[in-house]
């Protein structure tokens, strides 16, 4: 059996910030591992949590959001290890646990200059030097190489089994989190977060944010998107937010509206369908049988919820996301730009798009019909029901004269 090399990088991501990620991607690449274990730790045994710091659940979903951002969900786990186990969490019982037994697992435990330096002194080294190689990088540009070199040789003559590799971490992020919680707590720090984390932090007030949801400037309202969805689906969600305005451009409609309803229009998609209907429930949105059943009909009546109700957006961006998936019946320019834009964003790749691409600059309405054409078909294809706005909006066009041939 070969053998399984599996990343540990332990920390209390308090919060997860740029250097993590970068750290964490070279460590993949470097190393070649099958995997990356991102473990938060309970209570770090080297220093106390920080008054104000969030929630155990928060720090998790950051650091899922961490994870995510990797975009290696095969290779890529946040593990709940240490946040399970009571009391500190040390590294030694971490390695037991999850090694099981299992000789022919590799475990690389990864870390910064600043936990290598202090390594001697955690709970166990002997223990963890024997069942881990180490691998550090540097923190910062500064970091002096000859006090790794030394600690190198110390644990070397210590521990004389003991494995250490030393990478470097090209495009390295000079942040801690400790820093990070002060510049956030005096609204700055931004530049310090990958988006999706940023905007978690917004949406639930964490690190004495105080973001006013309902009036959002472009960056924050992207980051609060962003961090409501997977992270492969923020190409997309970029895509349609460029494409609606070069529209909006062309067709004479806010650019602005274009843009918040192409940044938000997605962003319930990842949501469970329970949480779909009860969103509906509470803001007194009327399903058809048709829509319970059907998460990709439901994102975008309850898109259109977060927008109105979480972020303050005004109808024309509520109307624009609510019929972004159905189209309907005599829709208005920017209800037509949302609708076409997600079509045809530029990372969208199917037979036709090309002209649709074409027709979406050179005549809306024929843009709409062929979308809305091109969704019947498809619907009949796979032999599923075709909702009756769709059928409507088709009927509409085609009434008044709108035709994709010539
Ligand atoms: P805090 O200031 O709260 O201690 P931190 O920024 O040091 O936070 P931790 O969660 O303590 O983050 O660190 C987890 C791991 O990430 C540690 O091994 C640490 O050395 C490493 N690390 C932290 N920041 C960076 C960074 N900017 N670049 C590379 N590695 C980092
Ligand atoms: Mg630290």
């Amino acid at each position: 059996m070969s053998v399984v090399k599996i990343g540990i990088f332990g920390g209390t991501f308090n919060p997860p910030h740029l250097g993590h990620l970068a750290a964490a991607r070279t460590a993949i690449g470097a190393l070649e591992l099958d995997k990356l274990l991102i473990i938060p730790a309970a209570i770090p045994p080297h220093k106390a949590l920080p008054e104000g710091t969030p929630a155990p659940e928060h720090r998790l979903a950051m650091a899922a959001k961490l994870a995510d951002a990797l975009l290696l969900p095969e290779k890529v786990e946040v593990s709940t290890i240490e946040l399970e186990r009571p009391g500190k969490s040390y590294t030694s019982d971490t390695l037991v646990r999850l090694r099981d037994g299992d000789p022919d697992i590799e475990f690389w435990l990864l870390m910064g200059t600043d936990m290598f330096l202090t390594l001697h002194h955690w709970h166990d080294p002997e223990h963890i030097l024997k069942n881990a190689t180490v691998c550090t990088f540097s923190r910062h540009y500064w970091d002096k190489k000859e006090q790794i070199l030394s600690q190198k040789n110390y644990l070397k003559k210590t521990y004389p089994w003991v494995k250490i590799e030393a990478i470097d971490i090209p495009d390295l992020v000079e942040i801690s989190s400790t820093e990070l919680r002060e510049l956030l707590a005096e609204g700055k720090g931004a530049e310090y977060l990958h988006p999706s984390v940023y905007g978690y932090i917004l949406m639930n007030r964490l690190y004495g944010t105080c973001a006013d949801l309902k009036h959002l400037d472009i960056p924050e309202l992207r980051a609060c998107s962003y961090s409501m969805v997977m992270e492969k689906r923020v190409r997309h969600i970029r895509g349609t937010e460029e494409e609606a305005v070069r529209l909006a451009r062309r067709w004479g409609a806010d650019e602005n509206l274009a843009r918040r309803a192409g940044i938000l229009h997605d962003c319930t998609k990842y949501l469970p369908g329970p949480e779909h209907i009860a969103i509906c429930e509470q803001y007194g949105v009327p399903l058809d049988g048709l829509e319970r059943t059907a998460p990709k009909l439901l994102h975008s009546k309850t898109g259109a919820c977060m927008a109105r109700h979480i972020f303050g957006e005004p109808d024309e961006v509520y109307e624009a996301i609510f019929w972004h998936t159905t189209a309907k019946a005599d829709m208005t320019t920017l209800e037509k730009i949302l609708y076409v834009a997600d079509y045809m964003e530029p990372n969208r790749a199917f037979d036709g798009v090309e002209r649709l691409r074409e027709l979406a600059y050179q005549d809306l309405d024929r843009a709409l019909l062929l979308g809305v054409e091109t969704t019947v078909q498809e619907m009949e294809d796979r032999q599923l029901p075709v909702h009756q706005n769709t059928l409507q909006a088709l009927a509409w066009l085609r009434e008044h004269g709108v035709t994709t041939e010539g």
